[in-house]
């Protein structure tokens, strides 16, 4: 099974995916974790690249591609053959991060972001997506106040904004997607979890 996590920066994806890791190893499962970009050692390069801040003239498209290609190496390097020798992979966002962050908050086009995602994963689709949904803004400050943020962290509210109503937006076209109202505690949302992933 492929599980991904998605919400804005600080919306608590890192706390729940370790929840739900423990809980799959309680079953006797086998977990894999992930987090994008990253996941490989040429994901992880190419996150250095995406997230410095000093690359102030990064172009748009580039950062685009640059997530699809850190996406692609980490499919078909980690993520198939995990699901093949029969895993339960959870990853920390997807190709939903790119359509909301980069198609919407970019502005580049949410079909354009899927095709170029598409090639890259080979349409590769999770099983569940939880979107964990906190107010931008909340999730934001959290994450400035601990180290200051990475470019992305650091673009306007109004970016973050944009990100985040994509993200509602896309949980009404994608059947994938749960949403869970991620500003309670974090029992509370991970009850809720757990019953949705009990029913997979
Ligand atoms: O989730 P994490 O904090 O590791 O994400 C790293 C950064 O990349 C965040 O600032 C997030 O906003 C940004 N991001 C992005 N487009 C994506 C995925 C993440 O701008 N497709």
């Amino acid at each position: 099974k492929f599980i991904v996590l998605e919400g804005p920066d600080g919306s608590g994806k890192s706390t729940m995916a370790q929840k739900i890791g423990q809980h799959f190893r309680e079953q006797g499962k086998q977990i894999e974790f992930t987090r994008e970009p990253g996941g490989t050692d040429i994901s992880e390069k190419i996150r250095e690249l995406i997230l410095d801040r000093n690359n102030t003239e990064m172009d748009y498209r580039t950062e685009a591609l640059l997530y699809a290609a850190a996406r692609a190496q980490l499919v078909h390097e980690k993520i198939i053959p995990w699901l093949q020798e029969g895993k339960v992979v959870i990853s920390e966002r997807f190709v939903y991060s790119s359509l909301v962050y980069q198609g919407l908050g970019r502005k580049l086009g949410i079909e354009e972001i899927e095709k170029i995602n598409d090639f890259g994963t080979n349409a590769l689709k999770p099983d569940m997506v939880l979107l964990l949904d906190v107010n931008p803004e909340k999730g934001l400050k959290r994450k400035l106040s601990i180290d200051g943020g990475d470019r992305l962290e650091n673009e306007n509210i109004s970016f973050h904004q944009k990100v985040y109503e994509g993200y509602k937006n896309l949980a009404e076209f994608c059947p994938e997607i749960r949403t869970i109202n991620a500003e309670r505690t974090i029992d509370e949302i991970f009850n809720e979890i757990k019953d949705i992933i009990n029913s997979l």
